[in-house]
């Protein structure tokens, strides 16, 4: 089978590419290398399986010319992140939701199967305006902030994007899934827009502070690269995944302050933590959330899943990720 990766330079794109290819499948990136690497896919270039096409979703003939040439879709491409849409607002927007209405059309009208990202931010504040919620289910209600928050506007967009899948799969029976990633993290992941892992494991081998935003009280759940991949593998396999929206994620929770030591201890550095103000990182009025925990059973049921890697098998890998490229760097420069 073909599949076309948009944004597959990325994180999550790259590791999938490489296990589509070890089970046997042909993968198309598309990727206008915004936040994506191109050396998250160097070893692939040059492989009769794989193909890089650089430019953009918002680009209709590239869009209609790998759709065409691909058997399904995974809709990765998207402007990610919180800190991004704070620095780039309309972009942020036209490319999540112009993209996911581009990638669902072309792939509506040439019937291909498509599975597209969402996000966890689409809960928004819904564990703290609900104590008693144990954990996030798809049918939870979204509890987003005032539209005056620019930090919601990340999540809407990747909501719409959930309106938009539905009603192609309800209107047009496009064979779509979309998935709400739960901080996916691991090796390749750039700590350049703000994603906490790497940037703690960077500045912990290099001896700098580790600045944790807000007291560090506040608990994410982080799912090893690996755990998502397979998942997203699974579901691409499952059609009673078909118009439906899963979580991908695990459910063991970590605080900011207890990822930060564990960060110092597997790596032996003896680096400082500091606690900034979110206003001083994000600017006044910016909302965080307290917890935000999935509810996997969903995507037990359908596919039998269960994560397999802790969030210390994470720290690991990155670790050893970045400590090579330091050698790396050590050793050009001696
Ligand atoms: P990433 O930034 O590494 O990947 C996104 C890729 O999309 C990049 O390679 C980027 O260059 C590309 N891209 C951006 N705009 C594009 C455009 N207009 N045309 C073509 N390519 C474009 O981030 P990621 O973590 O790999 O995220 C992949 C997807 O998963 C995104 O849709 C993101 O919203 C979603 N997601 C990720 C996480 C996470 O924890 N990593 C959590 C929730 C949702």
């Amino acid at each position: 089978m073909t599949y076309l990766i948009t944004g597959g330079a990325g994180f999550i794109g790259s590791h999938l590419a490489d296990r589509l290819i070890e089970n046997g499948h042909r993968v198309r990136v598309l990727d206008d290398l915004s936040t994506g690497r191109r050396e998250n896919i160097a070893h692939l270039e040059g492989r009769d399986e794989f193909t890089l096409t650089t430019g953009s979703v918002l680009d209709e003939d590239v869009l209609d010319r790998e759709i065409g040439a691909a058997d399904r879709v995974v809709h990765l491409a998207a402007a990610v992140g919180v800190k991004r849409i704070l620095d780039r607002p309309v972009e942020t927007i036209h490319t999540n939701v112009d993209g996911t209405k581009n990638v669902l059309q072309r792939a509506a009208e040439e019937d291909k199967k498509v599975l597209a990202a969402s996000t966890s931010e689409v809960y928004g504040k819904a564990m703290q305006e609900n104590e008693d919620l144990e954990a996030l289910s798809e049918t939870d209600n979204w509890t987003l902030g005032a539209t005056g928050k620019r930090r919601w506007a990340y999540a809407c967009t990747k909501a719409m994007d959930e309106f938009l899948a539905q009603a192609y799969h309800d209107e047009y029976g496009l064979p779509v899934t979309c998935v709400r990633f739960f901080n996916t993290a691991g090796p390749r992941q750039s700590g350049q827009y703000g994603m906490v892992i790497p940037t703690f494991v960077e500045r912990a081998l290099s001896g700098q502070p580790l600045d944790i935003h807000g007291d560090g009280t506040q608990t994410r759940c982080f799912t090893h690269i690996d755990d998502a991949v397979r998942a997203v593998v699974q579901l691409l396999d499952t059609p009673a995944a078909e118009g439906e929206v899963v979580n991908v994620g695990q459910p063991t929770e970590i605080s900011i302050n207890d990822l930060a030591e564990r960060v110092l201890a597997l790596t032996g550095s003896n680096a400082d933590v500091r606690h900034v103000p979110y206003e001083e990182v994000y600017g006044d009025g910016f909302e965080d959330m307290k917890r935000r925990t999935p509810d996997c059973s969903k995507l037990a049921d359908l596919t039998g899943y269960e994560p397999q890697r802790t969030v210390d098998d994470i720290l690991r890998d990155v670790i050893e990720e970045v400590g090579a490229a330091k050698d790396e760097e050590a050793g050009a420069v001696a």
